[in-house]
């Protein structure tokens, strides 16, 4: 019998753990009381399978990161071409997330979700209500935060950076690292570079290896999801979160494939396709971090991309290029205000544009990781951060969602980026008769 190609495997995983975890939760609702198998809780059940699967992803994360820009860097070489492509990822990344926003901002308008029947949706949404553990968790952040979105960047000790996950540090680190070998002679520079492009060598096989226990890792991380929440749905809420999947919709089928057709000369389905695998891991484990991994696996073997390339533009994307991210914040940060009534001004979604997308570079790739960047934003444009708990009843859903358009934005700049430089790939239109594909 033909093995079942895993991206199909995986998204069987998630149907059915979409169904096992509802009646999961049907059954609590109904009983009020937990159900067991053997006496395991099992919620319990599924929140181990899953953690294991994510934790064995994040253990590869610091050292993939930096072997894969380390190798990325010193393989582009000299400083002109390291700022070529560098200035071409950047802008792609910059314009990528720009139309995300601006199509969540447009959609969030038009429909205009926080408001029923005309009137802000504040007492519906029982705005007043003070969240403190939320309010606790975003306490003491402001404005300032983007600020130091750009401070983290030189942190004062690269192995506190990696221990506490601040990638935009190891990024930094990794990206001088690499280049400064390419000042080195010889005798230094080659050992050096084989050792790294060994680590990365390594960091992919055990990635493959993972990657088959992944339908059972998102079957518990899912169904513990659905367990938790079920399907609930209520009233204002449920529009915004309506609008929010239609707008993430509009740039993951529209926006990008139109980029790839005309900019990058590629077949968009085709290189959506290819893309399968890290899309459906990002939306089980709504981590970008988490799924870099099989991101560049895909990059390079379905999509074609060369190493040298995805191993630079990849591990910066999934930290920096959050088009579904952005998207989102300044969708919940309008959603918020229209549900308070607050005047929508040029200048407050000018603001609000604005803090999306400067905040999505700086928000890591874990799951929920946006809801500070929206408190930023609520501060800034004068809301009460509280207001960020109505949100927490979709959130994780959300986050699935948006998560997959962060990667499918990540491979789209890193096809277009190879096609840019000449690469051929195996998703181009008209391969030329002595390219890759
Ligand atoms: N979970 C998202 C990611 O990892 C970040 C967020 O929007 O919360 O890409």
């Amino acid at each position: 019998m033909p093995k079942l190609e895993l991206h199909w495997q995986i998204l069987i995983a998630i149907i059915l753990a979409a169904i096992v975890g509802g009646i999961v939760f049907n059954t609590f609702e109904a009983t009020g009381v937990e159900p067991t198998l053997f006496g395991i809780r099992y919620l319990a059940m599924f929140d181990y399978i899953g953690t294991i699967f994510l934790n064995a992803l994040k253990m590869i994360i610091v050292p993939l990161i930096t072997s894969s820009i380390i190798v990325g860097v010193a393989g582009i070489g000299s400083g002109g071409n390291l700022g070529a492509l560098g200035g071409k990822t950047l802008l792609f990344y910059a314009t990528t997330t720009l139309a995300a926003i601006i199509v969540g901002l447009l959609l969030i308008n038009a429909i205009g979700p926080g408001y029923v029947d005309g009137e802000p949706a504040r007492d519906l949404l029982a705005l007043d209500t003070p969240v403190e553990e939320i309010a606790a968790k975003v306490e003491g952040r402001g404005v300032s935060d983007v600020a130091q979105v750009f401070l983290r960047m030189v942190p004062e000790n690269i192995f506190k950076a990696a221990v506490e996950g601040q990638m935009l540090g190891l990024i930094f680190f990794a990206i001088l690292f690499g280049y400064f070998m390419t000042h080195l002679e010889d005798q230094y520079a080659s050992p050096l570079y084989r050792f790294w492009d060994a680590v990365f060598h390594v960091m992919m096989r055990m990635t493959e290896w993972i990657m088959k226990f992944a339908p059972i890792g998102v079957f518990g991380l899912v169904a513990g999801v659905i367990a938790e929440t079920g399907y609930k749905a209520a009233g204002p809420l449920a529009t915004f979160a309506v609008v929010v999947i239609l707008a993430l919709a509009v740039h993951a089928f529209v926006t990008l494939p139109l980029l790839l057709r005309f900019i990058g000369r590629v077949r968009p389905y085709g290189t959506l396709k290819a893309c399968a695998q890290p899309m459906l891991t990002a939306f089980s484990t709504a981590s970008s971090s988490a799924t870099l991994p099989v991101t560049i696996d895909a990059v390079e073997d379905n999509v074609g991309v060369s190493n040298k390339i995805s191993s630079f533009v990849l591990p910066l994307g999934a930290t920096v290029n959050m088009n579904g991210t952005a998207l989102y914040e300044c969708a919940a940060a309008m959603f918020i205000a229209q549900a308070y009534g607050l005047e929508l001004t040029f200048g407050v979604q000018f603001s609000i544009v604005v803090i999306a997308l400067l905040t999505s570079v700086g928000v890591a790739g874990v799951p929920s990781a946006s809801l500070v960047a929206i408190a930023i934003i609520l501060a800034a444009v004068g809301l009460p951060i509280e207001a960020i708990g109505v949100l927490m009843v979709f959130d994780r859903l959300l986050d699935m969602a948006r998560t997959s358009v962060n990667i499918w934005g990540d491979c789209s700049c890193a096809t277009i980026v190879a096609r840019l430089s000449g690469e051929q790939t195996k998703v181009a239109i008209n391969p030329e008769p002595d390219g890759r594909s």
